[in-house]
């Protein structure tokens, strides 16, 4: 799933290409808005909240989307826009200005709601921590009064909203601290240093194309853990596990080292993993993302 910084450059992109510009061909192709023509109307702003996308468009209307585990938008040229694209069935939003063409590929969810009510879609998230307004004490305070893990806490938007599996996975990692230890056992001290990280990790990603907490910018050095399961750890030489965390049909991965965070997760069957990628591991791989 898409991080925060993520879904925020996404954002930016397509503010750069759309924002105080006509609509020129406008496609929905989404349930309940697919006859919705937005086209005539000029588009405002497009933002980021959280992992949400709101374009705001002349009017009042905001197209409000999400890309879930597999979404994205892509910008092209509007002129001499392949065909191919129109006839993607992956394609669920095409709105296409003078100039540039925004494609909406594969998105986990896409509704027209008034601007003034866009509380309605994103007003259950925590502070954005990639939005004007971030507030880390009540980000503080969301995560350090949750009884359930800390990995699973910092996942929960309604807590902070921007970090996926990636951006915590690294960060747990970087404060050493066991993915699975209840948040409200942590102490407030090192919740407050937890989220703090979390925000330098992810204010650091949107401005850089590579998504990096190493310091390393080549795309098989940027992770200490995360999607590095079967691997040494780069710190301690200890096998890098991966496994499951979060409530039942909610569960996401966690990646993370028994050597420097605190021993095998309650969730991790301590068998071995086959690094991600490597024939054996290939399997586990498709499953784990
Ligand atoms: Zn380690």
């Amino acid at each position: 799933m898409p991080e925060g910084d993520t879904v925020w450059r996404t954002a930016a992109r397509l503010n750069e290409a759309l924002a105080g510009r006509e609509i020129v061909e406008c496609d929905l192709r989404w349930p309940d808005i697919s006859t919705v023509d937005l086209t005539g109307r000029t588009t405002l702003e497009v933002v980021s909240r959280g992992k949400h996308v709101l374009h705001r468009v002349e009017g009042g209307l905001t197209l409000h989307s999400h890309l879930r585990m597999e979404g994205q938008w892509r910008v092209e040229a509007t002129e001499g826009l392949a065909s191919r694209w129109r006839r993607n069935p992956q394609l669920r939003a095409l709105v296409g200005a003078p100039d540039w063409t925004a494609l909406g590929l594969r998105l986990g969810m896409l509704d027209l709601v008034p601007t003034a009510r866009e509380a309605d879609v994103v007003g259950h998230l925590g502070p954005d921590v990639l939005g004007s307004d971030w507030d880390l004490t009540r980000a503080v305070d969301n995560v350090a009064g949750s009884h359930v893990p800390i990995g699973q806490a910092l996942l929960d938007q309604r807590n902070l909203a921007g970090v996926g599996t990636m951006w915590c996975a690294e960060t747990l990692f970087l404060e050493r601290v066991p993915p699975w230890t209840p948040a409200d056992k942590l102490g407030r001290e090192r919740v407050e240093r937890v989220v703090a990280r979390a925000h330098r990790l992810i204010d650091n990603g949107r401005r850089n194309a590579v998504q990096s907490s190493t310091g390393s910018y080549r795309l098989d050095e940027a992770h200490y853990v995360h999607a590095r399961s079967g691997r040494p750890c780069r710190r301690c030489g200890t096998t890098v596990r991966v496994a499951m965390i979060g409530e039942p049909t909610r569960e996401r991965t966690m990646f993370y080292c028994p050597g420097c965070q605190g021993g095998l997760g309650p969730t991790d069957d301590g068998r071995p993993q086959a690094p991600l990628g490597s024939s054996r591991g290939a399997a586990r791989s498709r499953r784990s993302y």
